[in-house]
């Protein structure tokens, strides 16, 4: 089986399949998960936040919203 999560592959990724995860705000980590909150938006998280529970997506997710709000304020 092809290991699409490590190796070569994941450098073909946009910054090399590494950001910071939405969830445990770990920079730099690999974002290899979805995972896909109550609404049906998909949130990319890392491997640590790919097995926790379905309300911190939430709480994720709505935290991004009020951070994308501000900045429509601020322009
Ligand atoms: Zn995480």
């Amino acid at each position: 089986m092809a290991k699409s999560k490590r190796g070569r592959s994941i450098w073909n990724m946009p910054s090399h399949g590494r950001g910071t995860c939405p969830v445990c705000k770990a920079t730099r980590i690999k974002l290899l998960y979805t995972r896909t909150n109550s609404n049906g938006k998909s949130l990319k998280v890392c491997k640590r936040c790919s097995a926790i529970d379905a309300s911190r997506i939430d709480a994720a997710t709505a935290e991004i919203k009020s951070v994308e709000t501000r900045k429509a304020v601020m322009s």
